[in-house]
């Protein structure tokens, strides 16, 4: 489980979030994607923490997941499953939402 600890991942706030594309651009493992809205979702299972995206964005609305206020983690739609996760990634999901306490289900 110490493995399974050290996720972070990030958290949008998708409100401020104004489409310019900066964090899909820069992130190295294609983690990041415009939802239906054109906003900024993040691709949980693809997220290797790197923090470029955090950098990137011109308006502020990417946190790293300890540093997002609650009102954000607890919101719909800013990060969804890419494919059906196995069961360590399941069980690191979980443990994720339980550490930072994120209220969000994924889409
Ligand atoms: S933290 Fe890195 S890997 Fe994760 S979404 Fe941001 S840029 Fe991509
Ligand atoms: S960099 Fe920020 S404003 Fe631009 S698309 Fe990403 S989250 Fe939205």
């Amino acid at each position: 489980m110490a493995e399974l600890l050290k996720y972070v991942r990030v958290v949008i706030d998708q409100e401020t979030c104004i489409s310019c594309g900066a964090c899909i651009e820069v992130c190295p493992y294609d983690a990041l994607e415009f939802d239906e809205n054109m906003k900024s979702r993040l691709i949980w299972e693809k997220c290797k923490d790197d923090f470029s995206c955090v950098e990137a964005c011109p308006v502020n609305c990417i946190y790293k997941t300890p540093e997002a206020p609650q009102e954000y983690k607890n919101r719909p739609g800013w990060y969804k499953l890419g494919r059906d996760l196995s069961a360590e990634e399941q069980a690191a999901l979980a443990e994720w939402r339980r550490k930072f306490n994120v209220g969000a289900e994924p889409v």
